[in-house]
């Protein structure tokens, strides 16, 4: 307006000029992170829905530096448009395959671990040898690890479905994250044969609201049911919520059961959760 002296688009090319400076700072301190030592791998657990016992775990990375925590929403899409998610990404999964295999070793847990993978690295070309490298590295079983891709694979599809293929004979497990709200879910079980899928968790929070959301939900857990692919539905928060998916026998991930907490914390955790 008029009277502080700012039209619109000055103000829209001020906003603007923030955020690029901000996400150029950011992409300046994301290039030194790995060597500073500011990346660290949170758990979040995952449960049966029926018997209320652990089932497995996704690492969740966090990133502090001199500008205080940094959400992953906003560096890993910085991290995928610069590259920098190769090597953050294969961080990430041999951090995760050390620390499953220390599960494992002191008895902790059985189940695998979820490590998130972008589309990016997913379509590197050499990203089935740098895993099959880090595995043996690491000296880990490869059925401890789960790996979670989202349907933006797809775009690429012929040279993901090949990907997908080998990652499976390396023996590790396969999940579709945020299953159901892309273009191209169906298309994507319907090609490819894969472990687990995760129901985004717009469909829970909506199926309240909506009852044919509800119905949707309902109805892709048939689906992944019928398929004998194993189903997680994220974002449980409410009592509620755990009540509506009781009797469809689903394995669960939410603020609910428990955030994604410091490696240390989830191992006390698993301490205290088995019996
Ligand atoms: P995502 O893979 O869909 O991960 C689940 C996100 O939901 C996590 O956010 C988790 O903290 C959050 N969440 C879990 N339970 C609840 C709940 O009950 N309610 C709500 N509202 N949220 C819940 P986070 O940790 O902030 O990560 C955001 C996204 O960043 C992830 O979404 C994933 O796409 C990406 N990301 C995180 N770590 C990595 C990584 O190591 N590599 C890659 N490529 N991406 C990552
Ligand atoms: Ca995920
Ligand atoms: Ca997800
Ligand atoms: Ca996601």
């Amino acid at each position: 307006a008029k009277e502080n002296g700012k039209n619109n688009y000055q103000f829209y090319n001020e906003e603007l000029n923030k955020k690029m400076k901000r996400k150029m700072i950011l992409e300046t301190y994301l290039h030194k992170a790995i060597e500073k030592d500011e990346l660290i791998v949170h758990y979040q657990p995952q449960f049966d829905i029926a018997t209320y016992q652990i089932s497995g775990a996704e690492a969740l990375l966090r990133w502090e530096c001199e500008l205080g925590k940094i959400p992953p929403d906003e560096f890993i899409p910085i991290a995928e448009e610069t590259g920098l998610i190769i090597p953050i990404g294969e961080w990430v999964l041999r951090q995760a395959c050390r620390d499953v295999k220390r599960f494992h070793e002191k008895g902790f847990t059985s189940f695998p671990i979820s490590v998130n993978i972008s589309t990016r690295q997913l379509m590197t070309p050499n990203f089935i040898d740098r895993v099959r490298s880090i595995v043996l590295e690491e000296d880990v079983n490869p059925q401890l690890l789960t790996l979670e891709i989202t349907e933006s694979a797809f775009l690429y599809y012929e040279d993901a479905k090949e990907n997908i293929l080998e990652l499976r004979e390396l023996g590790v497990g396969v999940s579709l994250d945020d299953f159901g709200i892309g273009y191209s879910s169906l298309s994507m079980i319907r090609n490819i044969e894969i472990d687990e899928l995760k129901i985004d968790r717009s469909f829970l929070n909506d199926s309240f609201k909506n009852n044919r959301v509800q119905s949707l939900l309902e109805a892709i857990i048939q689906i992944g049911k019928k398929i004998n692919t194993k189903v997680v539905v994220e974002g449980i928060e409410t009592k509620e919520q755990i009540e509506l998916l009781a009797v469809h026998e689903v394995y669960g991930q939410g603020y609910y059961y428990s955030k994604p907490i410091p490696v240390h914390e989830f191992e006390e955790w698993c301490l205290g959760s088995r019996e």
